[in-house]
């Protein structure tokens, strides 16, 4: 977080304050740093510069356009999960030679969509998945790149819901049949193999999981080899995780030590796939404190950011540090920090230890930069908040707060209820 700093007690963006952000366009929103999101790719690429590589950045994370092209300008490619995200991809100018299609329910339109934009290949994670690109590229005259997506079966340790290795995951072919789907995938006449792909969940703070998950994928790829199934591409996922509070996850560098004799054994070329340990740190979102009030059991500040701008704490229980913009050493108190939404999930932290904060006072919740904006609504007919790029002395507005009208937009009153 080197990039978000107090600078006599202003806290700063590289080398703009976010209270001077909060006035030019108002509260909540999102900052990002171009600085440190650059430098979190360039650790991936020097870490893994010894094997031919790809950072397919995991766009779900964070699929701003202006982030999506800083990465593209950098040598990155984007891992994709729906039309939509290929769409953004493509305007961001994202060479489709640099796009892997993962998800466990493609549709045979978005399919389509991706085989004419001429993607590197899909990550599939069924047999019928597997029968319905087949068809689909016949009727398109063309071939579909393939690797089977193959569920190791490894407990990455992680939150349940972000855990996506284990045998009752709804995620990839179980390992024990993947010999099979690949026999499948060679007799489909407008299928070409081409790789394997693994992915064991998130915020993995331990690189064990990751050496045990890929050391499989390893010894099924010279099964495969010697069934003569060629597997050019290896896509190892992504998942590393990020320091959110006490954690210690390993850097791309340490995970890069750990497991490049593997990768360099197989003769692949290396595709990754990172989202949250690209964007997440590279991020905050700032929100202004309407009110405080106390009840017997508990005191709570209310700010004008909820659960529809940041779920991930009502959605995971997910930990987010926070920091006032201007530095205070008024006493502190144990508060829970809640949003407007009519819900009492809807919360950015509890029980948590803050200096006390007036009305009209901000506070930055840190680590907003991936699964943040992403997944926001408009739960409570609210406008999500504007993105910011900072660059330096300057910022950019990357998306502008929404309006009125675009939180109507599409809809419409039937005639016969104007009658
Ligand atoms: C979500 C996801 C990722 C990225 O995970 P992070 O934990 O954000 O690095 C990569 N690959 C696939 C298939 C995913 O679903």
């Amino acid at each position: 977080m080197q990039d978000f700093q107090y600078k006599n007690g202003s806290l700063y963006c590289e080398n703009v304050s976010l209270s001077r952000i909060a006035e030019k366009v108002g509260t909540p929103f999102f900052v990002y740093s171009h600085q440190a999101l650059r430098q979190q790719l360039r650790a991936y690429h020097e870490a893994f510069s010894d094997v031919p590589h790809l950072v397919a950045f995991a766009m779900k994370a964070n699929a701003n356009i202006a982030v999506l092209k800083l990465f593209s300008n950098e040598g990155g490619g984007a891992d994709i999960v729906s039309a939509g995200e290929l769409h953004r991809a493509l305007v961001a100018g994202i060479d489709p030679q640099k796009l892997v299609f993962a998800g466990v329910g493609k549709t045979k339109r978005e399919m389509a969509a991706a085989l004419k934009a001429g993607i590197l290949m899909f990550n599939i994670e069924s047999s019928q998945e597997l029968t319905a690109l087949d068809e689909t590229a016949k009727e398109l005259g063309l071939k579909a790149p393939v690797a089977l997506r193959v569920n190791p079966n490894v407990d990455p340790k992680t939150h349940p819901y972000i855990s996506t290795g284990l045998k009752k995951s709804k995620f990839g072919i179980e390992i024990t049949r993947a010999v099979s789907e690949y026999q499948l995938a060679a007799k489909l006449l407008n299928i070409d193999v081409v790789g394997i792909h693994s992915h064991i969940g998130s915020q993995l703070t331990e690189v064990q999981p990751f050496v045990d998950a890929l050391a499989l994928v390893s010894e099924l790829i010279e099964v495969l080899r010697a069934k003569n199934f060629n597997i050019l591409h290896w896509d190892i996922g992504g998942g590393l995780g990020i320091t959110y509070d006490k954690e210690n996850p390993p850097l791309p560098n340490e995970l890069a030590k750990a497991i490049l004799p593997l990768l360099k054994k197989s003769g692949c070329h290396i595709i990754l796939e990172p989202g949250r340990s690209l964007t997440a740190n590279a991020g905050a979102l700032v929100t202004q404190v309407i009110y405080s009030k106390e009840s017997d059991v508990k005191n709570f500040i209310v700010v004008d950011a909820g659960m529809n701008d940041l779920p991930r704490p009502s959605l995971y229980q997910a930990y987010h540090a926070m920091l006032p913009l201007v530095e205070n050493h008024r006493p502190e108190k144990v508060v829970d920090v809640v949003g407007p939404i009519c819900e009492s999930g809807d919360f950015l932290a509890q029980d948590r230890a803050l200096p006390q904060l007036l009305p009209g006072e901000c506070l930055a919740v840190m680590s907003a930069g991936a699964y943040a904006f992403t997944m926001s609504s408009n739960y409570n007919a609210r406008s999500r908040p504007p993105e910011i790029l900072v660059h330096g002395d300057l910022f950019d507005v990357i998306r502008e707060r929404e309006t009125m009208e675009d939180l109507l937009r599409g809809e419409k009153i039937p005639d016969f209820l104007l009658r």
